[in-house]
C-alpha cells in the first residue's frame, strides 16, 4: 500500500488478463503468450504510451512470454530514425528491454508476397481511382458504398499492374491496390480497404528501394503474424479495424494460429493532451520548447521534470484496463509521483524570492565577524540511512519575501514585526525591526535570536505557531528555479473549440533567477530531485549547473480531490 493509500501492487485482474487465462485453459497459443509495443517512430513516447507499454511488458511477463518492441514504420513521410533511437531509450528509461526489436518495413517483401497472393485469389485489385473519388464510392453508416470501375479487373492485369507500382512505373496517388471485400459491409472499414497506396520519398530505413508502402492495416496483423504475436493489444480507436485485421489474417497461409486484437481505452489526463500529433502541433508552432520540455507529458519531458520511472509504472498498474474511454486527473499521477519522491529525496533549503534577515544580537568574534554556527540537518526524515549534513547559521540570512508580512492577516502565523518564530533547525528569532525602501517594500528584516533555542526548541517551553526555512547569506550559493503551472488551463484541452491550443495557460512557466540556495544544492547530480523544504520537489536541469524544475509541490491534490467527494 502506497503513502496516499493507493494499492498499487494489487495483482491485477481484468478482462485482458481474463482472455489470456481462458486461451491457455483451451491451449489455443499451446500456452504461449507474445505481446508487442508497436509506435510509429514519428514523434517521442508520451504518458499514454506508457499504459500500452505497461500492459503489454506486463501481461507478458506475468505469463511468462515475451514482449518485442516493433516499429511500425509504414509512412516515409513522417517517420526518422532520430525517433527510433529516442523510443528506445524512453522505453529503458521507463524500466523496460524488449525481447526483441522489429520494423514493419523489415516485412515490405513478405507484404508484397503475401499481397500477390490476395490478389491470384481474387482478394485484391488495382484501383486507378484518386483518394477522393474512393472515399466518395466508400459511403457511410447506413449507407451503402459503390463498387470501383476497376474491380472487376482480371488476376493477370492486376499482378502486372501491381508488380508495375512496385517498379515506379506510376505517379504518386495514380493508383492504389485495395482489397476486394464488400462494398456494402456495415463496417465501412471492410468496405475495399486500401492495401497499398504509391509514394516517392525516402525512408529512413530502406530509402529509395520502394515505390509503394502498405497502409497500417495491410501491415500491422501480418506483421504481428510473422513475428509470432499471440495477442495484439490496441486502443480502442482500432475496434472497427479488428475485423479486417481478421479477415487479412484468414486468407494468408499461416503455419500457427493467427494472432487476435484485443483493444483498452487510451490514456487520457485532465488538463494534458496524450496524442503525438496533437503534441507535434505544440512542438512545431513553439508553444513549448521542445518535446522535452518539461511541461508536455513525453517520457523525455517528465523526466526532465524529475518525474521517476518507478511512479509512472506504478500509476499505470493502478488504473488497470477499461473498454470504455475515461480521463484521468493529472492529479493521481502527480501523487504517485510524490509519494515515490517523498521516500527517496534528499531534503535541501532553497530560497526564492530572497528577503534579507539580519539579527541584530547575533555574536561577533574578536574581529567583529560574525561567528559562523553550524545546524546539523536531517537529509531525509523518511529514509535515517540518508544521515544528516551541516548547515552553517550566521547572522545574515535569506528567507522568503512571502515568510514575512509587514502587517499580517488573520491566520498568518509567520513573519511580522514584534512576531516570533522558528528558522528551521535554527532558532528561534523575533522581528524587532524592518527596513523598507521608498515604496515602502521590506528590503530587510531585522531579528533578536534566543540562543536557548539552538535547533528550534525552546527550554521554556513557549510555543511559536511557525516554522520557516532559510539559507544562510554568508556562502548561498546563487541559481534559477522553473515553477511550472499547467499547460492548459480547462480540464479537457480543446473540448469547446476541437484545437487544445486554444486553452493554453499563458503563465505555465514562470523563471525565477534569483534564488538562493544552500551550499549542498551544488553537489546535486544532474537529473537528481530533491525536496525544497516547504517547496517542493524539484530535479536539477541536465544541462545547466544551479537551475532547477519543479517536479510537483508538496501538497497532496489527489487527496483534497477525494476528500471532496470530487472526480474518478
Ligand atoms: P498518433 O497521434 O500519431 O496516432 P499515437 O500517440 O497514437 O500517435 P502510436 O505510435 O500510434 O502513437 O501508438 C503506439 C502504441 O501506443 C499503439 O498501440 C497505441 O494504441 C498506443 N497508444 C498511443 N497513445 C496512447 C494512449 N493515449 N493511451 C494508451 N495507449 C496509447
Ligand atoms: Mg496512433
Amino acid at each position: 500500500m502506497t503513502e496516499n493509500g493507493l494499492d498499487a501492487e494489487k495483482p491485477r485482474s481484468d478482462y485482458i488478463r481474463d482472455l489470456l487465462l481462458a486461451d491457455a485453459a483451451s491451449g489455443r497459443f499451446h500456452s504461449r503468450v507474445q505481446t508487442r509495443f508497436p509506435p510509429e517512430p514519428n514523434g517521442f513516447l508520451h504518458i499514454g504510451h506508457a499504459k500500452a507499454i505497461c500492459l503489454d511488458f506486463a501481461v507478458a511477463a506475468e505469463n511468462q512470454g515475451s514482449c518485442n518492441l516493433r516499429f511500425d514504420d509504414t509512412n516515409p513521410s513522417t517517420e526518422d530514425h532520430s525517433y527510433v533511437d529516442a523510443i528506445i531509450e524512453d522505453l529503458a528509461w521507463l524500466g523496460f528491454v524488449p525481447d526483441a526489436i522489429h520494423h514493419s518495413s523489415d516485412y515490405f517483401d513478405q507484404l508484397c508476397t503475401w499481397a500477390e497472393l490476395l490478389i491470384s485469389k481474387g482478394l485484391a485489385y488495382v484501383d486507378d481511382q484518386n483518394a477522393e473519388d474512393i472515399a466518395e464510392q466508400r459511403g457511410g453508416f447506413g449507407r451503402p458504398g459503390t463498387e470501383s470501375p476497376f474491380r472487376g479487373r482480371s488476376t493477370e492485369e492486376n499482378l502486372d499492374l501491381f508488380q508495375r507500382m512496385r517498379q515506379g512505373e506510376f505517379t504518386v496517388g495514380s493508383k492504389v491496390l485495395r482489397a476486394k471485400i464488400d462494398m456494402q459491409h456495415e463496417n465501412m472499414q471492410m468496405r475495399d480497404p486500401v492495401m497499398y497506396r504509391i509514394r516517392d520519398e525516402r525512408h529512413h530505413r530502406t530509402g529509395e528501394l520502394w515505390k509503394i508502402y502498405p497502409t497500417y492495416d495491410w501491415a500491422h496483423g501480418q506483421s504481428d503474424a510473422i513475428e509470432g504475436v499471440t495477442h495484439s493489444l490496441c486502443t480502442l480507436e482500432f475496434s472497427d479495424n479488428r475485423a479486417l485485421y481478421d479477415w487479412y489474417l484468414a486468407q494468408l497461409p499461416l503455419d500457427s494460429p493467427p494472432p487476435y486484437q484485443t483493444e483498452f481505452a487510451r490514456l487520457e489526463l485532465t488538463y494534458t493532451v496524450t496524442s503525438k500529433r496533437q503534441l507535434k502541433k505544440l512542438v512545431d508552432a513553439g508553444v513549448v520548447d521542445g518535446w522535452d520540455d518539461p511541461r508536455l507529458p513525453t517520457l523525455r519531458a517528465l523526466r526532465r521534470r524529475g518525474y521517476p520511472a518507478t511512479a509512472i509504472r506504478e500509476f499505470c498498474s493502478f488504473i488497470g484496463v477499461a473498454r470504455t474511454n475515461a480521463r484521468h486527473d493529472i492529479e493521481l499521477l502527480e501523487s504517485f509521483v510524490r509519494t515515490e519522491l517523498n521516500a527517496s529525496s534528499s531534503r535541501r533549503m532553497a530560497v526564492l524570492d530572497p528577503l534579507k534577515l539580519v539579527i541584530t544580537n547575533w555574536p561577533t568574534d574578536g574581529a567583529g565577524q560574525p561567528i559562523r554556527d553550524v545546524r546539523t540537518l536531517v537529509n531525509n526524515p523518511e529514509n535515517e540511512s540518508e544521515g544528516s549534513r551541516e548547515v552553517s547559521f550566521s547572522g545574515e540570512l535569506w528567507i522568503e519575501h512571502d515568510d514575512f508580512k509587514m502587517a499580517p492577516p488573520p491566520k498568518y502565523f509567520r513573519l511580522a514585526p514584534g512576531r516570533e518564530v522558528r528558522l528551521r533547525g535554527g532558532y528561534l528569532v523575533t522581528c524587532t525591526d524592518v527596513i523598507c525602501d521608498e515604496d515602502g517594500a521590506p528590503i530587510e528584516v531585522q531579528c533578536v535570536y534566543d540562543p536557548e533555542t539552538a535547533g528550534g526548541a525552546a527550554p521554556d517551553g513557549r510555543k511559536v505557531k511557525a516554522t520557516i526555512h532559510w539559507v544562510d547569506a554568508a556562502n548561498a550559493v546563487d541559481g534559477s528555479v522553473a515553477l511550472y503551472e499547467r499547460l492548459f488551463k480547462t480540464e479537457l484541452p480543446g473540448d469547446e473549440t476541437g484545437d487544445p491550443v486554444d486553452d493554453l495557460n499563458e503563465e505555465s512557466r514562470q523563471i525565477l533567477q534569483d534564488c538562493k540556495f544552500e551550499p549542498a544544492l551544488k553537489d546535486v547530480e544532474p537529473g537528481q530531485v530533491v525536496q525544497f523544504e516547504r517547496l517542493g520537489y524539484f530535479a536539477a536541469d541536465t544541462d545547466r549547473e544551479l537551475l532547477f524544475h519543479r517536479t510537483v509541490g508538496l501538497r497532496d491534490e489527489w487527496a483534497r480531490l477525494q476528500k471532496q467527494g470530487g472526480r474518478s
